[in-house]
């Protein structure tokens, strides 16, 4: 039985009516005329793409998209039926399979169109796809002229329907001048595919570019239908994007304490002893590690001259044995319990001494990349903030008013 007790004492709690409230809020922001296509690619973002999408299908969604072929065959198998962009390149002995699980394939080559169209042909059907233009982001798809000509020919195929034609923005998430014009220049490839397009009434029903940041911030680039994950899980593209969305965060990361000890000043703590307790320290284990995804946030790049001499200077100072400021940390029992050393393969030392009422079976709420933190993680699904379903690799379970000791017996509730 996939009951969250029998996991190890640490999982991802996901608040459906977060996502439900971001979905709303995109579709304010975006309108009636824009259609939204929902991105479901790496697992949701980490909130778990079955439960997610079949949120997003009862909420009227009318597209999902993933990367990858296996992530859509996925949400067919969980009976996922709103149609599904596949974004990634097919291989050639994959077509057969896109179709017959009603995938909508993204076309990057003229090879992949015929490769499409033959196994659409062996099935004796007409299978409608998505165009993609490589026009800045240095990745996928026909260049504009090759996209316009594919298109124009796709027109007299009986076994291929053009239904979309798309590009995707590598720079929309920054307000700088240069990436607005990179963006416009992005913007307007795609326009001359349309214009060509149109010109030979071949203009498929659906244009498409925006992501979460144009989406946000170039209502002008809309068209048809805007693309968007980072969004809907809550999240701003970028620390500047104009904050103009009342978004939830859904996600949170918890783990309990699994043990207490108090060591005396110069006992070092974890692998490599790159700690040693300057002071006597109440420690407290947390059963959560890197193979689990979760790792101390890297130091990012700088993102300036200005950032670049904070960066070095604290560096400076951490050299001369004084404070960085803020180490990564915990929330825990009301107070922020620093990270203390590596973080191993499934366990964290976290430094509680200032928080005394931390105790084994304490709620530790962690901060972590979400997107990396590892599927076999129990997944809590949330609704009306009470436990909804539990989800685990084993399968799922209703809750149903059922309490199980990691949420009936939390002093914090869940
Ligand atoms: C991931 C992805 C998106 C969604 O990007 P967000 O910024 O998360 O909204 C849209 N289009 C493509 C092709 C993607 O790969």
């Amino acid at each position: 039985m996939p009951l969250l007790e029998n996991y190890a004492p640490r999982w991802v709690e996901v608040d459906l009516d977060a996502i439900v409230n971001n979905l709303n809020e995109i579709r304010r922001l975006v309108g009636i005329k824009t259609r939204l296509m929902a991105v479901v690619k790496a697992d949701a973002y980490g909130h778990g793409a079955v439960t997610v999408s079949r949120l997003l299908q009862s909420e009227g969604v009318e597209w999902l998209a993933v990367t990858a072929l296996d992530e859509g065959i996925e949400l067919r198998r969980k009976g996922i039926e709103i149609p599904i962009l596949v974004f990634a390149p097919l291989m050639a002995n994959q077509a057969g399979l896109a179709i017959n699980y009603r995938l909508t394939p993204s076309v990057h080559s003229d090879a992949a169109a015929q490769t499409i169209a033959r196994a659409a042909k062996y099935r004796n059907q007409r299978v409608k796809v998505h165009l993609k233009v490589e026009t800045g982001m240095g990745r996928i798809g026909l260049s504009p002229n090759e996209a316009a000509i594919l298109g124009l020919n796709m027109a007299q195929d009986p076994n291929l329907e053009l239904e979309g034609i798309y590009t995707h923005l590598s720079s929309a998430a920054s307000n700088r001048e240069s990436d607005r014009r990179f963006t416009e220049g992005q913007f307007r490839r795609l326009m001359e595919v349309e214009d060509f397009l149109s010109r030979r009434d071949a203009r498929p029903p659906l244009m498409h570019i925006c992501n979460s940041a144009a989406a946000l911030n170039r209502p002008d680039m809309h068209l048809d239908l805007v693309r968007v994950g980072t969004l809907l899980y809550g999240q701003y593209p970028y620390p500047e994007a104009p904050q103009r969305l009342n978004l939830k965060d859904p996600w949170k990361l918890k783990a309990r304490v699994v043990q207490v000890q108090d060591f005396p000043a110069g006992t070092s703590i974890g692998y490599g002893r790159t700690k040693v307790a300057g002071r006597r320290t109440r420690v407290a284990v947390l059963p959560l590690g890197y193979v689990d995804g979760f790792s101390v946030e890297p130091v990012p790049r700088p993102r300036g001259f200005m950032d670049l001499m904070r960066y070095m200077a604290k560096m400076l100072l951490a050299w001369l044995g004084m404070s960085v400021g803020e180490a990564a940390a915990v929330e825990i029992e009301g107070g922020r319990a620093p990270v203390l050393g590596k973080v191993a393969m499934q366990f964290t030392m976290v430094d509680v001494t200032s928080i005394p009422k931390v105790e084994v079976g304490s709620l530790a709420v962690l901060s972590a990349r979400r997107t990396t933190i590892n599927r076999w993680l129990p997944k809590l699904y949330l609704q009306a903030g009470q436990p909804w379903l539990v989800s685990t690799l084993e399968g799922e379970e209703p809750m149903f008013g059922l309490r199980t000791a990691d949420t009936s017996s939390s002093k914090e509730g869940v």
